[in-house]
């Protein structure tokens, strides 16, 4: 189908060479993007058109695995788009990508509001379960009907046009959100003006606020900005309480301090768009339409788990209160535990209870011995070998290439970009370059791991923190999921899975770092290429379930919140009426704060991103304990090779091709149970 014209630009061609082919990064030009991403849409329009038009009777040949099959320079220029934007970022490319992406998405809207193309789709789905297709096809065919119909394809022409409104206005709304956000990160700060207010913090939390006094023209002064990574370690380590409590009161009351910047009336009309949106689409409320897409099927099942957790979770802060309150009894007598003083004697009880020190640690990690750590388990359990190539262009000189392979033959590449630098994203993530597939002939996946780690002086290795060793098992078991994929269609490949499934095979990678396997291999002192003792690996296991109960809390009451409001349909909501009423209605401990109280909760409100979907994280969390316990059980352990097997089968290879609960049935040989969770997290089990 490939219109020569349109390939002229390298960045549009079928990737070639030597690998199974691969990106053609070094012949990527920032100026070329826009004219390639037009070219491609282009095509894939008259794709799209053709398609519609087809004067054949519409079968699953002719469309579904059409549509499949086109595009194929846009996804190639999309890939190459991607790591520009997340990687290399700069001014120039920031014009571009802010140039096209309301295009791109039009350009998507437009594909799916094609009323003959959706006529044939439906067609289509109509008939999957007679027209003899096999069950891959019939996944597929489910998969895009319902990407085309959740989306309103199905709709009138007047529901079609009410629904754009609202989308239009939805997308200012959210835009408005984040900024009033941001206004009062930005507009608020907490202004330390004498030494003695410093008490408690460390070292590096004085000198950035310092450094934040000093960028706001203020000398002899220090500046705790309304931040996360600023107020959070400021409440943990303060040792002065009213500031604690000046603090805490500037951080939970953004986007909700009235005037401009103000979110209350902006979350009201948002929920009451979505619930519009929802009814539109056929379904009661917008968690439906949310939920209906998941594993989880239905918001009943997503508050169930919540509130089954709830329960346990709240006993457990009763007990943390209660440790905490017998250390102020002797440090601070008459004070009663409110929520500014939560994470400081949290962290005192901690000190108290495990004695357990991140510098300790950190020696052990190195970056490079965790690499060839996480390769080994993935080894052990897949039967995969990581062979470093050097003849693949990079984007980025820091990158390197590992050709991955089982038995001998290869099955993908993987890409790592473990650095920090200017015009990269923050954080750690997994991007796939190249889906697996095989309909249209054999194609090997192509995946990446990307962090932004400070690169050590030469020669000396770069030490991790703990958490941060765990990210980098969790993103590479993101990339684990891409490249075991074993499927026909690329839509239902690696990691196209449900939103509150996607984050369970990453999450339980995360479980083999702590393994005495690996531990005893990689975690080396990187001066004495000592393994890390024993003693130190007991404690960092016991300090697991410390603070579980106000994690749980605080991100639990966040969850359930956002899925009432989500619930409540054409009913008006009043924020800071709604959220009081919830928690009463469920409890809340006096001493927690919402993890993110509506004003400011930008999962949910910034986006659809987490939209009746908070509770996601938990969700894939109860997959991940059970999973865990699983290989904890089996005779050979984390290493037991029939239950790696079943993993790999049921799970890893499978992608979208099955509902995602019946995966893990198959798994597991049951539905999940949430004991496994309230043992990972020390809380009681019922019995
Ligand atoms: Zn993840």
């Amino acid at each position: 189908m490939a219109h020569a014209d349109t390939l002229a630009s390298p960045m549009l061609a079928p990737w070639t060479g030597p690998h199974n082919g691969a990106p053609p990064f070094d012949k990527v030009k920032v100026e070329d993007f826009k004219p390639a991403l037009m070219a491609a849409m282009a095509q894939q329009r008259a794709e799209v058109v053709a398609i519609a038009a087809n004067p054949a009777p519409p079968s699953f040949a002719n469309t579904i695995a059409a549509l499949e099959d086109s595009g194929r320079p846009l996804n190639r220029v999309g890939a190459l788009f991607g790591v520009w934007t997340s990687t290399l970022n700069d001014k120039p490319m920031q014009a571009v990508e802010q140039e096209m992406a309301p295009i791109l998405a039009a350009f998507e809207d437009e594909v799916i509001q094609n009323a003959a193309l959706f006529t044939r789709i439906q067609a289509v789905y109509d008939t999957r379960e007679t027209a003899g297709l096999d069950p891959e096809q019939q996944r597929l065919t489910e998969v895009t009907w319902r990407r085309f119909s959740r989306r309103g394809a199905a709709l009138s022409a007047t529901d079609k046009t009410r629904m754009a409104a609202i989308n239009q206005r939805l997308a200012t709304l959210s835009t408005t959100f984040s900024q009033n956000e941001l206004a009062d990160e930005e507009g608020y700060q907490l202004t330390l003006t004498d030494e003695a207010d410093l008490a408690g913090l460390p070292a590096a939390l004085v000198d950035g606020a310092a450094a934040a006094a000093k960028a706001k023209g203020l000398t002899g002064q220090w500046v705790i900005s309304n931040t996360r990574s600023s107020m959070q370690p400021f409440l943990t380590y303060s040792t002065r309480r009213a500031l604690r409590e000046k603090g805490w009161r500037l951080w939970t009351l953004r986007g909700d301090n009235g005037g401009a910047h103000d979110n209350n009336a902006i979350i009201t009309e948002i929920l009451a768009l979505r619930a519009e949106k929802a009814k539109l689409l056929g379904f009661p409320t917008f968690a439906h339409w949310i939920t209906d897409d998941q594993m989880s099927k239905t918001p009943d099942a997503a508050m169930a788990l919540m509130m089954k957790v709830w329960a346990p979770a709240k006993a457990r802060v009763a007990q943390e209160v209660a440790d905490m309150q017998a250390l102020a009894d002797v440090e601070a007598p008459g004070t009663r535990i409110e929520p500014w003083d939560y994470r400081y004697y949290a962290e005192k009880v901690r000190k108290a209870k495990y004695d357990l020190d991140e510098s300790q640690v950190k020696p052990y990690l190195q970056l490079e011995k965790l690499r060839e750590g996480m390769f080994w388990a993935a080894g052990q359990l897949y039967g995969f070998e990581f062979v470093q190539v050097h003849d693949l262009p990079v984007a980025q000189s820091d990158v390197r290439v590992f050709e991955v392979r089982r038995a001998g033959r290869q099955i993908g590449l993987w890409y790592f970009d473990p650095y920090a630098r200017a015009g990269k994203s923050s954080g750690a993530w997994m991007s796939e370059y190249r889906a697996q597939e095989r309909f249209a002939g054999e194609t090997t996946p192509i995946v990446s791991n990307n962090a932004n780690f400070v690169k050590a002086a030469p020669g000396e290795p770069i030490l991790v923190s703990w958490d941060d060793a765990s990210t980098m098992f969790h993103e590479f078991g993101h990339a684990l999921h891409g490249l075991n994929s074993n499927v026909s269609y690329p839509s239902l490949a690696g990691t196209s899975v449900a939103r509150d499934f996607v984050e369970f095979p990453s999450q339980l990678n995360e479980r083999w770092l702590p393994t005495r396997e690996v531990l005893t291999r990689f975690a080396l002192h990187y001066k004495t290429g000592e393994p890390m003792p024993d003693a130190l690996v007991a404690k960092i296991k016991t300090a697991h379930t410390f603070n579980q109960g106000f994690s749980t809390v605080e991100y639990l009451a966040s969850a359930i919140v956002d899925m009432k409001a989500h619930l409540a349909g054409s009913t008006p909501i009043e924020p800071r009426a709604f959220e009081a009423a919830t928690l009463a209605e469920i409890g809340m401990p006096r001493e927690i704060v919402m993890r993110h109280r509506m004003p400011h909760f930008g999962h949910i409100f910034a986006g659809e991103g987490y939209a009746a979907g908070y509770y996601d994280y938990i969700w894939a969390d109860t997959l991940t304990a059970d999973a865990a316990e699983a290989f904890a059980q089996a005779p050979g352990g984390f290493y037991d090779k029939p239950t790696a097997k079943r993993l790999h089968d049921d799970i890893m290879s499978v992608g979208d091709t099955i509902d995602a609960g019946e995966a893990f049935r198959r798994f597991r040989g049951r539905d999940v149970t949430i004991d496994a969770l309230m043992r990972d997290r020390g809380f009681p089990v019922a019995a």
